[in-house]
């Protein structure tokens, strides 16, 4: 049939004997289909909705209300705010599963990108009463070849996370550098940390260490998939290293193809 999925798998026995295994899997796939449609649609149709709730409550918290419901209108501003960035989280996502490889490769000017996202993070770090020092160490050599808004968020979702869960007066370090593999972005803190046995499922969909640490950090249970995804797209890797209690290093391991050789000053007319 046309549309049959299948799956092969060759095992050797040695003296020339080879076992092939072709295991039917279109239901599987078909399956998976109709849950990322499902979760696109669902996070497209949720958007208008949400926006006209938010529209409505800002013409109130814009007039003269008794303070409880001022209260009210604020906390419920709060939560709408939350749902908006979880379903744009979500839409994300799904566009990013949709497709296997990045639309077209752009140079991205890796150094501007991170310090903006540097000033950001300070600004998250000092909205959370907390006093982090981030510094950056950016080999000014090599630029990134990709999709510039995937590798904002992913970038920034690896950061934004060491800001989070770090207590106050954290020390966070940004890098890039390239070596004869080749280019490698890493986010190294010395906040909360993670237990060995929770590593391997990080990456999953709304995967928490521990509800009640993340509850509070503002987060949407989705930073960690979308940068897996955004990295498979870009033929990159992501590793993470992690002691509970000491802090966490996560990299960012791209293949040589993707670098972009920065032109000296004099050769740009
Ligand atoms: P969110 O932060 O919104 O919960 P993420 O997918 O970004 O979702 O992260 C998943 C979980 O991984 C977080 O809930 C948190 O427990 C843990 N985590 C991520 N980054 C760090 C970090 N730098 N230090 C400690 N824990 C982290």
């Amino acid at each position: 049939l046309n549309d049959t999925v299948l799956q092969y798998q060759i095992t050797e026995f040695g003296f020339g004997d080879r076992l092939l295994v072709a295991r039917d899997i279109t239901q599987l796939v078909r399956l998976e289909q109709t849950r990322q449609d499902f979760v696109a649609n669902a996070s497209h149709e949720l958007r208008t909705p949400l926006t006209v709730i938010r529209g409505y409550l800002e013409t109130f918290l814009d007039q003269e209300l008794p303070k409880p419901l001022t209260r009210a209108m604020n906390q419920m501003q709060i939560q709408a705010s939350r749902m908006e960035s979880l379903v744009a989280d979500l839409l994300f996502l799904s566009r990013l599963e949709a497709s296997q490889h990045i639309p077209d490769e752009n140079p991205i000017r890796i150094q501007e990108m991170l310090h903006s996202i540097q000033q950001d993070a300070l600004i998250l770090a000092r909205s959370q009463n907390k006093t982090h020092e981030i510094t950056l160490n950016i080999d000014t050599e090599y630029d990134l070849l990709g999709q510039p808004q995937e590798l904002h968020s992913a970038f920034s979702n690896l950061i934004f996370n060491a800001v989070r869960y770090s207590p106050q007066k954290g020390e966070i370090n940004i890098q890039w550098w390239v070596d004869q593999e080749g280019g490698h972005f890493a986010v190294q803190d010395n906040g909360l940390g993670i237990e060995s046995i929770h590593l391997s499922r990080l990456t999953e969909r709304f995967y928490r260490v521990d509800e009640g640490r993340s509850s509070s950090t503002g987060g949407t249970g989705l930073g960690l998939a979308i940068v897996k995804h955004a990295l498979h797209r870009h033929g990159a890797k992501l590793t993470i290293e992690s002691q509970l209690g000491k802090g966490s290093l996560f990299s960012c391991h791209f293949p040589l193809d993707m670098l972009d050789k920065v032109k000296p000053l004099e050769s740009i007319v």
